[in-house]
């Protein structure tokens, strides 16, 4: 035929937004915010349309945007970034993913990331011709005095973990806070992270995206760890700090021999990325603090609602210390397979979720299976009629 090969299939994030629309149902399933970004945001992306900010912007990102980068690498995190040679604009944060992955992973290579992992991962190291090994995120036991205060803790197992690195291993993603659990990985889990990527000669591509939407305790960059720094490509991403999903303004910052293997394989896929919404993100970074703090209480508001939502049907919850998910276990319910749970809920409950089984291979994620990942980056209006509409299906 004329396609050679197999065509990938739509996302899950595509096909369950679909359904929502053509059900009317409440998607909580795909993570984007549908709550307005901060008007300073808003208003400096019009602005640059209007001014005539509208033709290809410089291959690695507008100066005032590097700049914007670097200064706000120092300013929360206390690197010192060359915002010349150590940063490059990506067309979100999945184009600096793709770029690192594919510039940096050759056949063979094993690349190893935590199960579940957000979804681009496993494609891309796929497309790279790299071997995805995995270590298995697990339950650690109840939290809250009687149990219900906290609901399920998830992590990983150092002993594990450590036992994952080889000497084929090339690149290991870390992704904390954690799409689809929600979790902020502890500091003991990165520096082992970074002790066995040293220790085997890997990098560290380190996703970070929702670095400012951490609800409990506090955001630690990879790269500020010890010895860190020289293996380690940070990503980001505008999207989530500043509800701006549909700009794709991302970010890698990395020592300037990583940023130019990376920039290599960025030419290639787009050159260059959203010229007005580049201004518009330096003018993001630079909010006062109160400002983020103000993004932060406010999802946390809503985190609390659909937490308290989802154990009020009977649900497992693990409450998530960051991002936009939170992870409930169905199986209270009777739900034993949340994959074919999901497929139903829409028509049953006019309600859209991911089942967790969507980040993770057949066979690998068995105790995760009546498991299902539910969106609060929504209005409060949303999340109260959907958890309206799954008490009565419940
Ligand atoms: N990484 C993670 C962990 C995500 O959850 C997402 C999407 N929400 C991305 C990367 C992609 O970010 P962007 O939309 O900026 O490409
Ligand atoms: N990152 C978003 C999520 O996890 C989805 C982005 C996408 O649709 N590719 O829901």
């Amino acid at each position: 035929g004329l396609l050679a090969g197999s065509v990938p299939q739509p996302t899950i994030f595509a096909r369950m937004s679909a359904r929502a629309a053509q059900l009317g149902a409440m998607n909580l399933g795909q993570g984007f915010p549908d709550t307005d970004p901060p008007a300073a945001v808003a208003d400096a992306a019009v602005r640059a349309i209007r001014e005539g900010v509208n033709q290809y912007p410089p291959g690695p990102g507008a100066p005032a945007l590097r700049a914007a980068i670097a200064e706000h690498q120092r300013r929360f995190y206390g690197l010192d970034v060359d915002p010349a040679t150590d940063v490059l604009v990506t067309t979100g944060a999945t184009e600096a993913l793709a770029s690192a992955i594919l510039g940096l992973v050759r056949p063979g290579d094993e690349v190893l990331t935590l199960a579940p992992w957000y979804d681009a991962y496993g494609a891309l190291i796929a497309l790279a011709g790299g071997i995805h090994r995995t270590v298995a995120i697990r339950e650690l036991g109840e939290e809250g005095g009687d149990g219900r205060a906290r609901g399920v803790r998830l992590g990983v197992d150092l002993e594990e973990l450590r036992c994952a690195f080889t000497d084929r291993t090339r690149l290991v993603i870390v992704n904390s806070p954690h799409n689809p659990t929600g979790i902020v990985l502890d500091p003991a889990v990165l520096s082992a992270i970074v002790e066995e990527a040293t220790a085997h000669d890997a990098l560290i591509l380190t996703d970070e995206v929702y670095e400012h939407l951490v609800l409990e305790g506090a955001h630690v960059p990879v790269a500020t760890l010890p010895r860190a720094r020289e293996r380690t490509i940070t990503v980001s991403s505008a999207g989530k700090t500043f509800s701006v999903t549909g700009w794709k303004i991302g970010w890698a910052c990395a020592p300037a021999p990583l940023i130019a293997a990376i920039t290599g394989i960025k030419q290639w896929l787009t050159f260059t990325s959203g010229a007005p919404f580049q201004g518009a993100v330096a003018a993001g970074l630079a909010l006062p603090d109160a400002d983020y703090a103000e993004i932060r209480e406010d999802l946390r508001a809503r985190r609390d609602l659909l937490v308290a939502g989802l154990r009020d049907i009977g649900a497992r919850v693990s409450v998530p210390d960051a991002g936009y998910f939170v992870l409930a276990d169905l199986s209270p319910l009777g739900a034993q397979d949340a994959a074919e749970l999901c497929e139903r809920l829409p028509e049953e409950a006019g309600v859209v979720a991911i089942p967790v089984s969507a980040f993770l291979r057949p066979g690998e994620g068995d105790h995760l299976r009546s498991w299902v990942r539910f969106a609060f980056c929504k209005d409060r209006e949303t999340l109260r009629e959907a958890i309206s509409r799954l008490e009565h299906w419940a």
